[in-house]
């Protein structure tokens, strides 16, 4: 009995330590995405903008509602 609690033990250890393995791992990847952050040019003023901060308007990016408010007044006075 006791050899069957030992081997018991010993696999939740080693379960528990493959665990922490893999959970380093994920935040590990999770700070290479933000060493990796993709910066885009805003299409209006060529402000380098973080592609998750910036705003997707008619395949374009732009760095605020601003530019795109004036992008969209260029477009119309042409
Ligand atoms: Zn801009």
């Amino acid at each position: 009995m006791i050899k069957i609690v030992a081997v018991i033990v010993v696999l939740f250890l080693i379960y528990k330590i493959l665990f922490k393995k893999s959970n380093k791992n994920d935040i590990d990847s999770k700070d290479n995405e933000t060493q990796a952050e993709v910066m885009l040019d805003c299409f209006f003023c060529d402000t380098l903008v973080a592609q998750n901060e910036a705003i997707l308007h008619n395949g374009a990016y732009f760095c605020s509602q601003e530019c795109i408010e004036q992008r969209n007044k260029d477009a119309f006075n042409r």
